[in-house]
């Protein structure tokens, strides 16, 4: 029973770190760089201002077109570990949790009534996120909510001021261009 215990409090702790991952590479995205940067911009920024600009494209695109990213990254950090002989049970559904970011985020931009029965039920519990509740992230001014997986995350991170302590560690290195709403602040680079 103990084990059993065990197992389910790691797996809900893995749930959510994948998606306080997602949430900060998503606040990366948004928050720091150029869209003309070297790789990070054309390969994240670029494809991330396309959503923002533009919501519903996301679904106007293949599944699996949307997923090849997150599974790229996801297998990688797999195959990585197998070679390594580093590979776990945690690792495993981790690598699975993370991988679900993208799809999840696709759900909750998907039309109701095209949605399988189970996942709208699945946003109706809780247990990934609804459109709702991402809605508040594509909302002026576009500060919050940034992860996209479960609906547990966001309020905690916005409440405690995660973000804003994440831009003001990495804004003054690497740069927010795209942030002219933090340009008063005097460890703001442009
Ligand atoms: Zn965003
Ligand atoms: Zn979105």
């Amino acid at each position: 029973m103990i084990e059993f215990l065990l197992i389910t409090v790691q797996v809900i702790a893995l749930y959510l770190l994948a998606d306080l991952m997602g949430g900060v590479f998503h606040w990366a995205e948004d928050t720091l760089g150029d869209s003309d940067d070297f790789f990070w911009g054309k390969v994240f920024v670029q494809p991330n201002e396309v959503h923002h600009n533009k919501p519903a494209e996301m679904i106007r695109i293949p599944w699996y077109i949307n997923n090849i990213p997150i599974l790229t990254v996801t297998g990688a950090v797999l195959g990585t570990a197998w070679v390594m002989d580093a590979i776990s049970w945690q690792l495993v559904v981790f690598a699975a949790f993370g991988g679900a970011n993208q799809q999840v985020h696709r759900f909750a931009h998907g039309n109701r009534l095209r949605l399988p029965g189970f996942i709208k039920w699945f946003q109706k519990i809780g247990l990934i996120q609804n459109a709702r509740h991402h809605w508040i992230h594509h909302t002026a001014p576009h500060t919050t909510n940034y992860c996209v997986l479960t609906p547990w995350m966001n309020p905690v991170l916005n409440a405690t001021g995660f973000w804003r302590v994440l831009e003001r560690i990495f804004v003054p290195v690497f740069g927010a261009p795209r942030r002219p709403d933090l340009k008063s602040r005097s460890w703001y680079r442009g």
